[in-house]
C-alpha cells in the first residue's frame, strides 16, 4: 500500500512577532516535512480578533523567510473558514455528537460554587444533555441563546493516544466535562476551529507546543465524533530562561522575537542550526549541521521531552544572548565560503555608511580578503561594521583601554610612529618582508622590543587591541593608509580624549562561557 503523504502545518497565533519559541516549532515541522518528502503549510490563527493584527502576522512571514523555512502551501487564514467550523459544529448536532445548552453562566457559575463546597467535580453535570427533543424546541422557542457541547462517551474508557515526545497518554472520559465548542453568541472555539481545519488541510502529524497537550484529548473525540481519521500527534517542550523561567516578551523584551537575532548580526542558518537545538539532540550530540544534514538527522526521537533553555543572558552586558547560539553563529561567519557571507557584510557596511560600490567592482578582490582575514575573530555580521571600522572607513573610534597601554604610555612613540611612516613611505617595496626587516631593526635602532612598535601600530591603526598580525593588517590597509594613521600619532598624544570621536569604541568580545547544561 502506498504511505500517505506527510502534511504538517505551523499554525502560529499572530498576536506578536514570531518568537524564538513558535520559529522553533516551525524549524521541526519544517525538518520533518523535508525529511518525509512531505508538505508543509502555514496557517495563520488569527480568529482572536482583539489579539490578532497584521504587523503581526507580517512578521511572522518575514522571520520564517528570513530564516529560510519555506512552505508549500498557505498562508492560509483561519478567519475564512469560520463559516465551516460553524457548519461541523450543525453536523455534530444532526449526528448526535453534540447538544444545545441553555446553562446560563450564572446557573453554571452557581453549581460550580457548590460543587466546590462539597469538594465533587466542577465540570459540567451534563443537564442539557438529559433534555428531550420536546423541552428543547420550547426553549428555543422562548429565543432562549444556548451554546454547543460536544457529548463526550460516558462511562469507564478514556481517550488514548501515543504521542511521538511523550509516549502514552491517556484522559479518562468521566476527567473530561461536555466541553463547549461553539459560543452562545455564535462563535465557534478554537479547540474545534483548530481540529476542522487540521481534518480539511489532511494534517498527518500535529507538531506543536506542549502547551497544546490538554487540548488533544478534546481534539481527539472532536474527530472521532466527525469521523475523521485521528493524526499524529508532536508536542514539544517548554523553551525556558536560564533561571528556569518561561520565555515571554513582558520578561525578556525584544530578544524573543527572531526579528531581534537578524538585527543582532545572526546568520539565518546557524539560527535554524541553534533551533534545532532546542530540546533536540542527536546520540553523538552533533552541534553544526548543513542543511541536509540536520534534514537527515532529525527525528522525533532525539526530541526530549524535558524543558529546553534558551540562555537570554539578561544581566551580561557583553553577550545579549544564549552563549550556543553565539558560538554557532561565530563558526558560520568563520567558516562559511566568504562569497556565501558577503551580502551579510554588504548590509552591515551599507547600514553603517561604510559600503563602497567598488567593493562589488575593481576591489572586489581586496575585500573578500578582507572579510576572510577579519572574521576569525568575530561573533556577529554587524562585528564587521564595528570591530572592523577601521579597514573599511578612516574615522573610526579607538578602544580607550589599549590606547592608553599600547601608546600612550610610552611617551617616546609619539615620535618614533611619524618616523616609521616616514620610513614606510620611501620603502622601495611595500610587502611582509620589507615591512618586517624595517620593524625589527627600528626597534633595535630605538633599543626597544618590536613588540611595543607592533602594539601601538595595531592599535592606532585599527582602533583595537587584537586582530589579525600586523603585518596583514598593513598590507591589507595599504600604504597611504597606513602612513596618514600612523603620522596622526602626536595628535593622539595632545588629544586622547577626541581619539575614540564621537562613538564609543567597540569592544572585542572574548569567547563566551560554555553553556551548562541543565
Ligand atoms: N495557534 C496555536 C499557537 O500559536 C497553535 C495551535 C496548534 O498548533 O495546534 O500556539
Amino acid at each position: 500500500m502506498k504511505e500517505k503523504q506527510v502534511i504538517v502545518r505551523f499554525a502560529p497565533s499572530p498576536t506578536g512577532y514570531l518568537h524564538v519559541g513558535g520559529a522553533r516549532t516551525a524549524v521541526f515541522n519544517w525538518l520533518f516535512a523535508q525529511k518525509m518528502n512531505g508538505k508543509f503549510i502555514l496557517r495563520i490563527e488569527d480568529t482572536d480578533v482583539e489579539r490578532s493584527t497584521d504587523a503581526s502576522i507580517q512578521g511572522i512571514l518575514e522571520g520564517l523567510t528570513w530564516l529560510g523555512i519555506t512552505w508549500d502551501e498557505g498562508p492560509y487564514y483561519q478567519s475564512h473558514f469560520i463559516e465551516e467550523h460553524k457548519r461541523a459544529a450543525q453536523k455534530l448536532l444532526e449526528s448526535g455528537h453534540a447538544y444545545k445548552c441553555f446553562c446560563t453562566r450564572e446557573e453554571l457559575e452557581r453549581k460550580r460554587e457548590e460543587a466546590m463546597g462539597r469538594r465533587t467535580s466542577v465540570l459540567y453535570d451534563g443537564t442539557c444533555r438529559r433534555l428531550s427533543p420536546e423541552e428543547i424546541a420550547r426553549k428555543e422557542a422562548q429565543g432562549l441563546p444556548y451554546t454547543i457541547r460536544l457529548k463526550v462517551p460516558r462511562g469507564e474508557g478514556a481517550v488514548r493516544f501515543e504521542d511521538l515526545v511523550y509516549g502514552s497518554i491517556e484522559k479518562k472520559y468521566r476527567d473530561i466535562e461536555d466541553f463547549v465548542i461553539v459560543r452562545s453568541n455564535g462563535q465557534p472555539l478554537y479547540v474545534l476551529g483548530n481540529a476542522v481545519d487540521d481534518i480539511r488541510d489532511g494534517i498527518t502529524h500535529v507538531i506543536r507546543g506542549q502547551d497544546h497537550l490538554a487540548n488533544t484529548p478534546k481534539q481527539i473525540l472532536i474527530y472521532r465524533a466527525l469521523g475523521a481519521p485521528i493524526p499524529r500527534f508532536a508536542h514539544m517542550s517548554l523553551t525556558l530562561d536560564s533561571k528556569k523561567a518561561k520565555i515571554s516578551k513582558r520578561r525578556h523584551g525584544e530578544r524573543v522575537s527572531v526579528n531581534f537575532y537578524k538585527e543582532h548580526g545572526f546568520l539565518p542558518w546557524a539560527f535554524v542550526n541553534f533551533l534545532a537545538l532546542l530540546g533536540w539532540s542527536t546520540p553523538d550530540s552533533k552541534q553544526i549541521f548543513t542543511r541536509e544534514e540536520l534534514i537527515e538527522a532529525f527525528s522525533f526521537e532525539g526530541v526530549s521531552k524535558s524543558n529546553s533553555v534558551f540562555d537570554l543572558r539578561q544581566d551580561d552586558p557583553k553577550f545579549f544572548t544564549d552563549p550556543k547560539a553565539v558560538s554557532i553563529n561565530a563558526h558560520y561567519l568563520r567558516t562559511m565560503p566568504v562569497e556565501e557571507i558577503e551580502p551579510y557584510v554588504r548590509r552591515e557596511l551599507e547600514r553603517a555608511g561604510l559600503w563602497d560600490p567598488a567593493y562589488e567592482g575593481p576591489r572586489r578582490e581586496w575585500f573578500l580578503r578582507t572579510v576572510e582575514l577579519i572574521r576569525a575573530r568575530y561573533h556577529f555580521t554587524t562585528d564587521f561594521a564595528t570591530l572592523g571600522r577601521a579597514y573599511f572607513s578612516d574615522d573610526y573610534p579607538l578602544d580607550p583601554k589599549p590606547l592608553k597601554k599600547n601608546l600612550l604610555k610610552h611617551e617616546g612613540l609619539k615620535t618614533w610612529m611619524p618616523e616609521l611612516a616616514a620610513e614606510l613611505e620611501a620603502l622601495e617595496v611595500f610587502d611582509e618582508q620589507s615591512l618586517e626587516t624595517t620593524i625589527r631593526s627600528r626597534a633595535q635602532v630605538l633599543g626597544i622590543k618590536a613588540g611595543v612598535l607592533i602594539n601601538a601600530m595595531r592599535t592606532v591603526l585599527t582602533g583595537q587591541a587584537a586582530g589579525p598580525g600586523i603585518f596583514d593588517i598593513l598590507l591589507t590597509l595599504g600604504r597611504q593608509r597606513v602612513v596618514e594613521r600612523l603620522r596622526k600619532v602626536p595628535t593622539l598624544f595632545e588629544h586622547p580624549e577626541e581619539a575614540a570621536n564621537d562613538q564609543q569604541a567597540p569592544v572585542e568580545r572574548t569567547k563566551p562561557k560554555a553553556h551548562t547544561s541543565h
